[in-house]
């Protein structure tokens, strides 16, 4: 796995501020191959889903469509990653100067906990996340930061669906979840 941390795309590469030379063809045909190639899986936790997953440049730069510059990342991982968008735009994403775990974990573990019904407060506690901090514009600031996406409500309603999408997914992976079905199943008999 590739190491997260809270970062933010260089201004200068903004889709607004760029003219973009790919175009949407080449794109999705770009973006389908790099999902196979990737077998779907986000490079930073591991996590694979059949939809809204998205494909990142490394560097930023929306033109570079290199294969060695793209990568498969998940919806929780990019907010992070683009803690400006996370934090101040959507306005789901916390930061803080403490965890007891890297931040790799911290969003394969907020994803578990989430998905099984815990609240924001108890997974914060558990994962050790202390001494909030604010966003700033600033490489050096957010790298040893940790990103927490919250339960919030994001500001894009895409981003709540596509959300919402992952901790689905966890549920049904789970086998206490299979259990309790069958249990309900029994006791209709
Ligand atoms: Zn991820």
């Amino acid at each position: 796995m590739k190491k997260l941390f809270p970062s933010f795309a260089n201004p200068d590469t903004w889709r607004n501020n760029i003219f973009e030379t790919t175009t949407k063809e080449q794109w999705q045909r770009i973006r389908e191959k790099i999902l196979k190639r990737d077998n779907f899986v986000c490079q930073y936790c591991g996590f694979k889903a059949d939809k809204w997953q998205i494909v990142h440049h490394i560097d930023g730069n929306p033109n570079n469509n290199q294969e060695a510059n793209l990568m498969v990342v998940c919806q929780m991982c990019n907010l992070v990653e683009h803690a400006g968008m996370g934090c101040i735009l959507q306005g789901i994403v916390d930061l803080y100067k403490k965890s007891e775990f890297t931040q790799n974990e911290v969003i394969i573990k907020t994803r578990e906990m989430r998905a099984n019904g815990k609240t924001d407060e108890k997974i914060i506690r558990e994962l050790g996340l202390e001494e909030k901090a604010e966003f700033q514009q600033d490489y050096n600031y957010l790298k040893p930061l940790f990103g927490f996406v919250t339960s919030r409500k994001a500001s894009d309603y895409k981003t709540n669906i596509a959300l919402e999408y992952e901790y689905e997914i966890i549920r049904k992976q789970k086998p206490a979840n299979r259990q309790q079905t069958k249990i309900g199943e029994y006791s209709k008999l």
